[in-house]
């Protein structure tokens, strides 16, 4: 029955393929076309069981065992220890049995994400080095700046303040205080501490970083557009200590010294700050 149906149905088909790619006679096509059926039949049986079987085999055979000419002659335990081998070599496998914090590197899609990683870093590092640690943020109003009492000591005034003219202050675009004077105004240590950096940066000219802690708190204080500086990075100071003279290096139309205070790393009102504990 099944072959009758399908003998049927390719012969309902096979006049509209010869429509449709030839325009040859349909008498010749009628006569031996059904011998041809005829014979070809059992071909097409043989053909059909030969594929069945090849993809039984390729279903219930691990795709390796199908492209492997010897899988039929070795030995159970051959064919395991194949099958370990090329399992250690695919790399993906082995990623599970690895955690976050004994990270190894082990395909090529992590070593490029650990490299990526890494120069992200290093980028990070050299931007947090050339705008000379404005990541921080702009925040003024959660910090306290008193620190010390004026007076004190601890923390001075920067220059000398009855020769300069406070200029343009903190705001979202410039974090610091601009205090002008005369060109060579001698630019003192705010507190003791360690010169962090000392040279020509960019915008800031020549500048001082000093890091000092006072009473507890770390401050960072920057000391921007220097004609001259007298100190090196590395070099401790103490409160109140020359350290360069004022100028308009870098990103400067007057001579003056730009003046930037960080505590704890926040980012506060330098002049505030100055007034509640330089003295
Ligand atoms: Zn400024």
């Amino acid at each position: 029955m099944r072959a009758r149906g399908e003998s049927a149905s390719r012969e309902r088909r096979k006049p509209r393929e010869r429509a449709e790619t030839s325009d040859a006679p349909r008498p010749r096509t009628a006569a031996s076309g059904a011998r041809h059926r005829r014979a070809a039949k059992p071909v097409r049986s043989i053909l059909v069981l030969a594929m069945v079987g090849g993809l039984v085999a390729t279903v219930s055979l691990p795709a390796y065992a199908a492209i492997s000419p010897s899988s039929t002659s070795i030995t159970v335990e051959q064919q395991a220890a194949d099958d370990a081998q090329s399992l250690i070599v695919a790399a993906g496998t082995t990623t599970t049995d690895l955690s976050r914090s004994s990270y190894a590197a082990t395909t090529a899609d992590e070593l490029a994400a650990q490299k990526a990683a890494e120069e992200a870093a290093a980028a990070a590092a050299a931007a947090a080095e050339a705008s000379s640690s404005s990541s921080t943020s702009t925040s003024t109003s959660s910090v306290d700046l008193s620190i010390v009492a004026p007076g004190s000591g601890e923390v001075r005034w920067p220059l000398d303040m009855s020769t300069i003219t406070v200029g343009r202050g903190i705001s979202a675009t410039h974090q610091g205080v601009d205090l002008l004077g005369a060109f060579g105004s001698y630019e003192y240590a705010v507190a003791a501490g360690t010169v962090t950096k000392a040279g020509y940066y960019g915008d800031y000219g020549n500048v001082v970083f000093l890091q000092s802690v006072i009473n507890g708190s770390t401050v960072s204080t920057v000391y921007a557009h220097m004609s001259t500086m007298l100190v090196s990075a590395g070099q401790t100071v103490s409160a109140g200590q020359l350290m360069g003279l004022m100028g308009m290096t870098g990103n400067a139309t007057a001579n003056h010294l730009h003046f930037e205070v960080r505590v704890n790393g926040s980012l506060v009102d330098p002049y505030a700050w100055l007034q509640q504990n330089a003295g």
